[in-house]
């Protein structure tokens, strides 16, 4: 017997709601039961080569009688039955009957009615200090409901409801759901054949919705939903409240970790993981090696032969601003040995279990913001961040931390060291740096004093000497396409300091082609910043060596980079292309750091 059984949910009704296993399913099928009239017929178009039976007339040992059959004819079966199989589908029994003959099956579940009803509708069925259940039901009619289910008592729970198979006696049920104590004017929902081309709608209230079901004609084939989240005035999800902070949606953006992520991985179950974290990072790419590749969407794949695993994280080492190893932390601590180079150049290292219950700050905790990692890592998986550095440990705001969070340049890096031991070691130090950072930060500790509030940061170190860092400056380019609005540009731009954490003040200059001299979009946006703009004429341009040159704007206007030149000439000698040229609806954008000056 090589046949096999297998249960479809075949969704509501519209034939591309069913799920692409129950349609490959139904491609394969050589017999196909379903389950009459709320089954859509087009989608039975698929079973090509299958003898098709309707079970709407047939018994239940007749249709075990013919599946079994089947099956030990080695045939493949689809049981096909409506919305999903587990739901008011009567597929219990069969199930019972078919292990009793000993005759394997497997189940694909479908889209149930009560959620195609609900998109439909267009409501979420659970909302925030509306309901945070919904309960599927039906009311009692032929087949009894266990007393403790009875409608009555369900809707005392004030829970969203989907009620099923009820369609029939609309009165009898508002009459129930009244006698529970749902005030009259609660919303409530009912959707005839959801998905299907003759699909109705009727809304309305406990007080009207039953005449209106009448009026519309409708009689069975239909979803009630009754409950508060129907209303239009319900609370806002938390989900949308900027303090919230889920998987997601870090609570604050400029303290997460920012910069590409290369996951590695070396077993199916850390595969599985790393694509997990990838999707919950704003870029990541995910480094498996070749037999593991089906674990990640292609576009976020890289893969190595079998065997090159060292290879593959010494060329990640210098690629990455962050590494996350879904691995033992053995194997990382013994191949990065031989990796590692100073605190301002290695990437973040962050090992995470391949169960994702711990991800553990490894390398360049502060300045390469692997303790940001970590703590990125663990929301996504929902396990906990192990960080060690000392200052984390004490509560105190690391001033190498503080440099990758706010934009600041170490100028001194020979007494960052030093610097690090006088915040820990319990001795008072004056602190020069701009006032709010220093109520943010250090305020809250009576041996910290401001001695002078400055853009720039300058701590005296006990024993003479000083540690300095600069805030971080920069150069935009901007080129876009002529009568752009400054408010297109303005968005662009945002987009771009945002995805790079820096900060409108940050930005001394911008630069643009000179024939954008009378673009007035492009002038208005500078004047709004308040900043001058700079413009450069096509040879000064072009002699500029950019990452990505346009062949288009080339030919059109012989210019083969606005955005990324003019950043590098607006920052002048020495300049640093940090955010490489960014397209959006006509305007692009680059962004040079200043380096001339220290
Ligand atoms: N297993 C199915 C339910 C079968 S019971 C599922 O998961 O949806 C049949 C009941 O389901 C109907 O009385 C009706 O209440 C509901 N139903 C099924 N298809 C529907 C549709 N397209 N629109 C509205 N209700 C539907």
């Amino acid at each position: 017997m090589n046949g096999k059984i297998t249960f479809v949910g075949a969704g509501p009704g519209a034939v591309d709601l069913i799920t692409l296993r129950g349609a490959a399913a139904l491609d394969e099928a050589e017999l196909v039961v379903y389950a009459g009239s709320l089954v859509n017929e087009k989608l039975l178009e698929r079973a090509a080569k299958a003898e098709l039976v309707n079970s709407a007339k047939l018994s239940l040992p007749e249709v075990i009688e013919i599946m079994a059959a089947a099956c030990r004819a080695g045939k493949r079966v689809v049981r096909l039955h409506t919305g999903d199989p587990a739901i008011y589908g009567a597929v219990s029994e069969q199930f019972r009957e078919l292990d009793r003959l000993g005759i394997p099956y497997e189940v694909v579940p479908g889209v149930s009615s009560a959620f195609a009803a609900a998109a439909e509708l267009k409501v979420e069925l659970t909302m925030p200090e509306l309901s945070q259940s919904v309960i599927l039901t039906r009311m009692a009619g032929r087949t009894p409901v266990p007393e403790k289910e009875a409608l009555e008592r369900l809707a005392e729970h004030g829970a969203t409801l989907c009620i099923y198979l009820s369609a029939g006696d609309l009165d009898g049920l508002v009459e129930k759901l009244a006698s529970a104590g749902l005030p009259p004017e609660t919303p409530a929902a009912v959707v005839y054949r959801a998905s299907w081309p003759n699909q109705k709608i009727v809304r309305g209230t406990l007080n009207d919705i039953a005449g209106r079901v009448r009026e519309a004609g409708i009689k069975r084939q239909a979803m009630i939903v009754v409950g508060r989240v129907l209303g239009r005035d319900g609370a806002l999800s938390k989900l949308y409240d900027e303090s919230f902070s889920t998987g997601f949606r870090a609570a604050r953006k400029s303290d997460g970790f920012r910069g590409r992520t290369a996951i590695f991985a070396l077993t199916a179950a850390a595969a599985h993981k790393a694509a997990e974290i990838a999707a919950g990072l704003d870029e990541a790419m995910v480094i498996l090696p070749e037999k593991h590749a089906g674990a990640v969407h292609a576009a976020r794949l890289v893969t190595y032969p079998e065997g090159d695993f060292a290879g593959a994280l010494g060329r990640a080492w210098n690629e990455y601003d962050g590494l996350v190893m879904v691995m033992a932390a053995g194997i990382v601590v013994r191949h990065i040995g031989t990796l590692c180079r100073s605190k301002s150049s290695d990437p973040a290292v962050v090992v995470c279990d391949e169960a994702g219950n711990y991800a553990v700050s490894l390398l360049s905790g502060h300045l390469g913001g692997a303790n940001r990692l970590a703590a990125d890592v663990a929301r996504i998986t929902g396990g906990r961040p192990v960080v060690t550095t000392a200052t984390d440990v004490q509560g105190v705001m690391a001033f190498d931390e503080l440099a990758a969070r706010r934009g600041y340049r170490i100028v001194t890096p020979g007494t960052l060291k030093r610097a690090a031991s006088a915040l820990l070691d319990g001795v008072p130090l004056e602190l020069e740096m701009p006032g709010a950072l220093y109520e943010e930060f250090y305020a809250g500790n009576p041996r910290f004093h401001l001695a002078a509030d400055t853009p720039d940061i300058t701590v005296k170190l006990p024993g003479g000497g000083v540690f300095r860092m600069v805030r971080r400056r920069y150069a935009l380019g901007v080129g876009c396409r002529r009568n752009v609005p400054a408010e297109r540009i303005e968005a662009a731009v945002s987009a771009l300091l945002a995805r790079y954490g820096i900060d409108w003040e940050q930005l001394v200059s911008i630069g643009t082609a000179e024939l954008k001299r009378e673009e007035a979009g492009l002038l208005a946006f500078a004047a709004e910043h308040g900043r001058e703009l700079r413009f450069f004429g096509a040879d000064e341009l072009n002699a500029v060596e950019v990452p990505n040159p346009s062949r288009m704007a080339e030919e059109h206007v012989g210019i083969r980079s606005v955005s990324e030149a003019a950043a590098l000439l607006a920052a002048g000698p020495g300049a640093v292309l940090v955010a490489e040229k960014a397209a959006a609806e006509c305007v692009t954008a680059a962004i040079a750091e200043v380096k001339a000056d220290e």
